[in-house]
């Protein structure tokens, strides 16, 4: 729903949250709306709410050494996470000649290939 927001709380009222008794300094609703159909948040709870949001309501951020390439978005992001492991394992040794992206198999470097749209440096 449009408008709701996190927004300071000047009221001396309880954190909201479950087995949490201390004075909430957040709402959580809509501002234009009554306060009392807020949740309402201590600095902590807020501040835990924040630091746990779900990845699929982050705003999503490009990947900015690949902003010549526009690959499918759900693929780019599932590539990603595979690239990462295998990064983290040592196991891409598969590199592509016109963009330097590295990947852990013959197929997988293949296709990237068919798709790469870098143009190869002239050094
Ligand atoms: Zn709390
Ligand atoms: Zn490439």
């Amino acid at each position: 729903m449009a408008g709701v927001t996190l927004f300071p709380c000047a009221f001396d009222v309880p954190c909201d949250a479950f087995a949490c008794s201390k004075p909430a300094r957040w709402f959580v609703g809509r501002h234009d709306g009554p306060l009392n159909l807020c949740f309402k948040l201590c600095q902590d709870c807020a501040a835990s709410l924040v630091a746990n949001i779900p990845q699929e309501l982050l705003p999503q951020t490009t990947v900015s050494e690949s902003s010549n390439e526009v690959p499918n978005q759900e693929q780019a992001e599932e590539a990603v996470q595979v690239e990462a492991q295998e990064e983290a394992a040592g196991l891409r040794n598969y590199i592509c000649l016109k963009c330097g992206k590295a990947y852990a198999s013959p197929q997988r470097l293949a296709a990237h290939m068919r798709a790469c749209k870098a143009v190869p440096s002239h050094e």
